[in-house]
């Protein structure tokens, strides 16, 4: 069982980035607003994560990491939307059954913190209380120490470094007023620094460099009919990179979506020269029962209802900002 336990794992948490997107998510919904990320060859020897949120309950603490236990399901009107969170309670889980968690937690009502450690689900020995300010640190050693076949099929180091950091990027401009640190183990540098309390401008002149925040312009789009909003920071015809710069999150998650992709790029076409891109961050928000962007932490494709009418929608309002700046 903790064989097949530990495949399935594999299967979810395929490297660095996908545990550590579902790390920052779990900070986000216990409401932090300072996000510190420590990682070593990657992330693959370890990857941590500190933040300053509401922390796990001392008697939470032996549960957190067997699957489907979670605590954001709890409320009655949960139920309706259950379909919407087909992941849920499932990556903690996972993450402790491909390395070595430890969990120092403190809730604001405690005197202490406590501290846990945890192999293929389970707590290895009793919680113990220890030193710690409110919030949740996880560090998870080792990753896919105990799976061959997905150790064999990861890059370098220095790639699963670059997937983290482009992670912790791109989180760290969809929530602006979060801050966000990512650092090397031992290195003063950051390799990625947000202040809390920042502009998403701000936050894209910190990561992606002055030239492309200078030449942004703001779009948005809402059609409650099909069910969307859609607000997003688009570069103008004076700007263009080599390799196209997508950020989108779907009701706040990190996903993809080559439809909303492709469009984008068509109009682009128009203005930029050829074989270059522009620099795009939207974020676009669905009525929950028309998308499902929770099925899978390595599911990054989301397709959803309507999809093609939000699409051509989309576009248009994005033509229309072009050619008006460009007049
Ligand atoms: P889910 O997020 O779907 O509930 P997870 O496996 O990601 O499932 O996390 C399990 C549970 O652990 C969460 O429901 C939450 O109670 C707790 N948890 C995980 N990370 C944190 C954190 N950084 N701060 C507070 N609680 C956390
Ligand atoms: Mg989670």
């Amino acid at each position: 069982e903790v064989v097949v336990n530990r495949i399935a794992a594999g299967e979810v948490i395929q490297r660095p980035a996908n545990a550590l997107k579902e790390m920052i998510e779990n900070s986000l919904d216990a409401g932090a607003t300072n996000i510190q990320v420590t990682v070593k060859q990657g992330g693959l020897k370890m990857l941590q994560i500190q933040d300053n949120g509401c922390g796990i309950k001392k008697d939470d603490m032996e549960i957190v990491c067997e699957r489907f236990t979670t605590s954001k399901l709890r409320q009655f009107e949960d139920l309706n939307s259950i379909n919407t969170y087909g992941f849920r309670g499932e990556a903690l889980a996972s993450i402790s059954h491909v390395a070595h968690v430890t969990i120092t937690t403190r809730t604001a009502d405690s005197k202490c913190a406590y501290r846990g450690m945890y192999s293929d689900g389970r707590l290895k020995e009793p919680v113990k209380p220890c030193a710690g300010n409110m919030g949740t640190q996880i560090t998870a050693e080792d990753l896919f120490y105990n799976v061959s076949t997905r150790r064999k099929a990861l890059r370098s180091p220095a790639e699963e470094h670059a997937k983290v950091v482009e992670v912790v990027s791109r989180y760290a401009i969809h929530n602006c007023t979060v801050g966000f640190t990512l650092k090397k183990q031992g290195e003063s540098m950051a390799d990625v620094r947000t202040p809390s309390g920042s502009t998403y401008v701000d936050n894209i002149r910190a990561i992606y460099g002055v030239s492309v925040s200078r030449e942004l312009l703001e779009v948005s789009k809402e059609d409650t009919k099909l069910g969307f909003a859609m607000k997003a920071l688009i570069s103008n015809a004076n700007y263009s990179v080599k390799k196209s710069i997508f950020l989108l999150f779907i009701n706040h998650r990190l996903v993809d979506s080559s439809g909303i992709r492709k469009a984008l790029d068509t109009v682009y076409q128009a203005y930029l020269p050829k074989g270059t891109h522009p620099f795009i961050y939207m974020s676009l928000e669905i009525s929950t029962q028309n998308v499902d962007v929770n099925v899978h932490p390595t599911k990054h494709e989301v397709h959803f209802l309507h999809e093609d009418s939000i699409i051509s929608s989309i576009q248009a309002a994005v033509e229309e900002k072009l050619l008006g700046a460009n007049t």
